[in-house]
């Protein structure tokens, strides 16, 4: 398959493998922060033909596992009021909150519904013009834009009862408040591509200047990891910290300008909590006053109390790459995914999910 197979090459991915062993001599740990990563690194085994110095470890990088379960909990809540159809991505319908999912209140008779993309809630509104429609806005900068291109859709057409509960995250704050946490051991940042798709690589220079970290922006087939991980080992053993683009096929260094506008057209970044890594100042994104009409948070009251992960589960010690999955004593026992205590077990992009799926541990 044109541009799939040649990035799966297994004499090229042989020789990267023998590249990194014969330029690593220096201990690291790259942390992935994109959940695409995560499971793309189990499914080609790119950590077993590594050398035994280079250790992977998962980052906070699945929008649903970052989810906090306040956030989880005003989308509950949404879904018990009258006459509101709630409209989401799959994965957020089974994540559990604190007493309830949404997976739950549809069982109970709340409208809620699976979409493929934001423009198929804008649709249902127009449908349900009685009614109104908030689509659960979740994920990064990669989705980000296409909710703010809804909002400004919704609007051009007079969509009046169309609305967001804007949960999205913006990663670069959440990898200085890693690094700022001073509990993350880590040596460089394997940087998602299609996240940088849209913000190219200058947000990641502020990890560079502060922490002296080398980013890597990678793609995600077998020979874009292997060269991501061999340009990071590059930088260790010389001693370098910069941002670089191994993944030049998609992303471009100023990222895409239409896709930034629109964003910042409707939003503007707000301080956000993060599972397992609390408040990040300037992480969330927030509807710009002229787009207040589309805030499921200004239209509805969404107050919900702080409440704490589900008991025994460690998904806020894994998102912050302090623990693995085999370090959760429910890991496999009472966690499973079909049975899943937290997020991490929920998402098909979940830590814990692609350890269980592809991990002999
Ligand atoms: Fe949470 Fe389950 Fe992962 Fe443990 S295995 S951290 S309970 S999601």
């Amino acid at each position: 398959m044109k541009y799939l197979s040649e990035y799966r090459d297994g004499t090229l991915a042989a020789k990267l493998v023998e590249r990194i062993k014969a330029t690593s001599t220096k201990p690291a740990r790259f942390m992935e922060i994109c959940g695409t990563h995560t499971v793309a690194i189990f499914k080609h085994g790119i950590r077993e033909v590594l050398p035994g110095h280079i250790q992977l470890i998962s980052g906070p990088g699945c929008p649903v596992c970052v989810t906090a379960t306040r956030d989880i909990d005003k989308a509950v809540k949404l879904a018990r009021i009258p006459g509101v159809i709630v409209t989401t991505f799959g994965d957020m319908i089974r994540v559990p909150g604190s007493e309830s999912s949404l997976k739950k209140e549809k069982s109970r008779g709340a409208d809620v519904r699976m979409v493929y993309s934001t423009m198929d809630a804008v649709q249902i509104a127009k449908q349900n013009p009685e009614k109104k429609v908030v689509f659960l806005g979740i994920g990064f900068e990669t989705t980000a834009p296409t909710v703010a291109a809804s909002v400004v859709a919704a609007e051009a057409q007079g969509v009046n009862n169309f609305l967001v509960l804007s949960s999205h995250k913006l990663l670069p704050p959440a990898m200085d408040a890693l690094l700022s946490g001073g509990d993350l051991d880590v040596s460089g940042f394997m940087c998602p591509g299609h996240v940088s798709v849209i913000i190219g690589a200058a947000p990641y220079q502020v990890v560079v200047d502060r922490f002296h970290k080398p980013c890597v922006i990678m793609g995600f087939e077998p020979l874009d990891i292997l060269l991501g991980i061999a340009m990071l080992v590059d930088q260790i053993e010389a001693g370098e910290a910069k941002v670089e683009i191994q993944y030049r096929r998609a992303v471009k260094p100023e990222g895409n300008p239409v896709a930034m506008k629109i964003l910042d057209k409707v939003f503007e970044p707000c301080d956000a909590p993060w599972r397992g890594l609390g408040m990040i100042p300037k992480s969330g994104l927030a509807f710009r006053k002229a787009y207040r009409a589309f805030d499921a948070e200004a239209f509805f009251d969404l107050d919900v109390a702080d409440s704490p992960e589900p008991a025994g589960c460690s998904c806020g010690d894994i998102l912050r790459g302090v623990k693995t999955p085999i370090d959760c004593a429910l890991f496999r026992k009472l966690c499973n995914p079909e049975n899943p205590v937290g997020p991490c077990m929920v998402s098909s992009e979940g830590t814990c999910a692609a350890y269980y799926r592809y991990s002999r541990a």
